[in-house]
C-alpha cells in the first residue's frame, strides 16, 4: 500500500503548498481493502469508481464495523457511496425480504432531485444484487409509494415532510428499521424538516445505525448530531477548495433591465456549452426561462413549483446534452451532480452569501475547470459585498451600472446603520429603475413577483441589511465555528 492522493487531491496538494496535502492524502487505495462484497466491488468497477474519494475511505469501514458517522462533507465528495455501500453490504446479509410496511434503511434528504440521484446511484452500485427501493417525496403520486411501501422495501429514499405523513397515516412502520441516513442534514434544516426528523428518528429507535452527513457544522446541525448520533466517528471531506479555486469567478455589472441583453451575449459564446443559470426565485427562474426561449436558447427549468416528472425531465435533458441551459433555483439545485457543467451564471444573487459557494461547486468538479459569472445589479451591491466577504476575496468585476444604479455603489456598506427620517436612501432610484424595469419586460410577470423589496415610499424605512435582525434561531455568523470551507477558500 502506499500513499495516493483522493479524489481531487493533486489540485489540492498543489494549492495548498508542502505542508497541508499530508491529511488530505488517502491511505486506503481500493475500494477492495474497504472489506466490501465482490457483488459491490463488481456494480462499482461498472459505474467507474476505481479509487475511493477520501469521505469513502474514510467513512466506510467505521460504517462496516457497525458505527454511527458524522460526516462533514460539500457537494461533490461522494457522500453516496459513503453511506450507500455499506448499507448495501449489510442488507445482502440479511436473510429473506422485508416485511411488509417496513424498509429496512431510510435516506432522507432535503430535496426530489437528490433522492432521485440517490436511487439511482445505489441501484448501480448494487450490480446484480436484488434490491428494491422506494422513493417517498412530496409532489409525486402518494399511492404509488404507498403500494410500494405495502410489499416491504430494503431502501426508502425519503424527504422528511411525506415520510412523517405516511408513518403518521400507518403505511409505514419505522421499527423494522436499522439503518438511518441524513443526507444534507444542513438543509434539511434550513428547509424546517427538524421537527419530521427528530420524530423519525425517535420512531426508528436506538436499534439502528445512523449516518449524518452535512456541509457545515452549524451549531443547530451539531445539537442534532448529538441528539441523533452514538459515539459517532467523526469525518470530513476535503473542502471545497479545490472546486473554487479552479472555478474563474467574476462580476458583471449590470442594469437590471439589462440583465437579459448580458445574458444573451454571454451566450453567444459557444464556449458556454453547458451552462446553469441561478435566479432568487421560482417566478424569477421562469422569467428567465421564458426570455431565454424568446430570444432563441434552449433551455429549460427547474424549481418547486414544477412537477416531479417536469423536473426530471429538464434534468436529463440538460444531463445529457440535448438542452444547453438549465435555469434553476438554490433549493431545486442543491445536490445535483450534473458532470461537465463549463458556466454556472447567477443571474441574480442568492439571499444567503452561502448559497453563492453552492452554486459554483456546480461546474469545476473533479478537478475540471469551470467559470462563475455573477449579473449584479444596483440593487445587489450589498450582497455582492457579502459573497466577498464569505469567500473572503474581491472578484474581478466589468461593465457599469446606468446612471441611477450607479448612484448606490457609491453608498457606503453599513452605515449609517438608521438612516435618519429625512432625506431618501441613495438606493432608492436604483430600485425605480429596477421596478420599471419588472413592468417593463413585456412577458405579463405581475409586479414584484420576485419577492423583492418595495419600491418608492416603504422603501425607505427599511433598515439596512446588517441592521436588520438575524434570522430566527440562528446564530450570527462571525459566531459561528470557523469551518475548512472558509478557511480553503481564503487560500483559493
Ligand atoms: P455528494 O453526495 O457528496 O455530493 P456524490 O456521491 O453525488 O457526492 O458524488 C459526486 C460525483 O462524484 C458523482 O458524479 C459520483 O458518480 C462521482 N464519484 C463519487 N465517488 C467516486 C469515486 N470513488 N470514483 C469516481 N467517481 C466518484
Ligand atoms: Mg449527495
Amino acid at each position: 500500500m502506499f500513499l495516493t492522493p483522493a479524489h481531487g487531491g493533486t489540485a489540492q496538494c498543489a494549492l495548498l503548498g508542502i505542508s497541508a496535502p499530508i491529511e488530505r492524502l488517502s491511505l486506503t487505495k481500493t475500494f477492495e481493502q474497504l472489506g466490501l462484497p465482490a457483488t459491490l466491488l463488481a456494480g462499482l468497477e461498472k459505474a467507474g469508481f476505481a479509487t475511493p474519494t477520501k469521505i469513502q475511505a474514510e467513512a466506510i469501514p467505521p460504517q462496516m464495523a457497525g458505527r454511527d458517522i458524522l460526516g462533514i462533507a460539500q457537494t461533490g465528495s461522494g457522500k453516496t457511496a459513503a453511506f450507500g455501500l455499506p448499507i448495501l453490504s449489510e442488507l445482502m446479509k440479511m436473510q429473506g425480504k422485508a416485511r411488509p410496511m417496513s424498509a429496512r434503511a431510510l435516506i432522507l434528504v432535503p430535496t426530489r432531485e437528490l433522492a432521485v440521484q440517490i436511487d439511482e446511484a445505489l441501484r448501480s452500485f448494487a450490480g446484480s444484487m436484488r434490491l428494491s427501493t422506494v422513493l417517498v417525496l412530496g409532489g409525486m403520486s402518494r399511492h404509488a409509494q404507498v403500494q410500494k411501501l405495502a410489499r416491504g422495501v430494503d431502501i426508502c429514499i425519503a424527504t422528511p415532510g411525506r415520510l412523517m405523513d405516511l408513518v403518521d397515516d400507518k403505511k409505514l412502520w419505522l421499527n423494522e428499521t436499522r439503518f438511518l441516513v441524513l443526507d444534507e442534514a444542513d438543509r434539511m434544516l434550513d428547509m424546517g424538516f427538524i421537527g419530521p426528523v427528530k420524530a423519525i428518528a425517535a420512531k426508528i429507535g436506538s436499534h439502528r445505525r445512523t449516518a449524518l452527513f452535512s456541509a457545515t457544522m452549524a451549531p443547530e446541525v451539531a445539537k442534532l448530531a448529538e441528539g441523533l448520533l452514538k459515539d459517532p466517528v467523526r469525518v470530513e471531506a476535503s473542502p471545497p477548495a479545490t472546486t473554487v479555486a479552479v472555478i474563474d469567478q467574476r462580476v458583471i455589472l449590470s442594469g437590471s433591465k439589462a440583465k437579459r441583453g448580458e445574458l444573451n451575449t454571454l451566450l453567444a459564446d459557444p464556449a458556454l456549452e453547458k451552462v446553469i443559470v441561478f435566479s432568487r426565485t421560482k417566478h424569477g427562474a421562469d422569467r428567465v426561462a421564458k426570455n431565454l426561449a424568446i430570444d432563441g436558447h434552449e433551455a429549460a427549468a427547474i424549481h418547486g413549483n414544477k412537477s416531479q416528472n417536469a423536473r426530471q425531465a429538464a434534468l436529463k435533458g440538460f444531463a445529457n446534452g440535448n438542452v444547453r441551459i438549465l435555469v434553476a433555483t438554490d433549493i431545486a439545485a442543491r445536490g445535483i451532480d450534473v458532470p461537465g457543467i463549463t458556466h454556472v451564471i447567477n443571474y441574480e444573487l442568492p439571499d444567503d452569501p452561502e448559497n453563492y459557494v453552492h452554486r459554483i461547486g456546480r461546474t469545476g468538479r473533479n478537478g475540471a475547470s469551470g467559470s462563475a459569472i455573477t449579473l449584479v445589479d444596483g440593487t445587489e451591491r450589498g450582497k455582492l459585498r457579502d459573497v466577498e466577504r464569505l469567500i473572503r476575496r474581491t472578484l474581478p468585476t466589468s461593465g457599469t451600472l446606468p446612471g441611477g444604479e450607479a448612484a448606490s455603489i457609491t453608498a457606503p456598506t453599513a452605515q449609517p446603520r438608521h438612516k435618519p427620517k429625512t432625506g431618501k436612501p441613495r438606493w432608492n432610484k436604483g430600485q425605480k429603475e429596477a421596478g420599471k424595469a419588472r413592468r417593463g419586460n413585456g412577458d405579463g410577470a405581475p409586479p414584484r413577483a420576485d419577492n423583492r423589496p418595495p419600491r418608492g415610499p416603504k422603501t425607505e424605512g427599511r433598515p439596512q441589511r446588517d441592521s436588520r435582525p438575524q434570522r430566527e434561531g440562528r446564530p450570527q455568523r462571525d459566531s459561528r465555528p470557523a469551518r475548512g470551507n472558509r478557511r480553503a477558500v481564503a487560500t483559493a
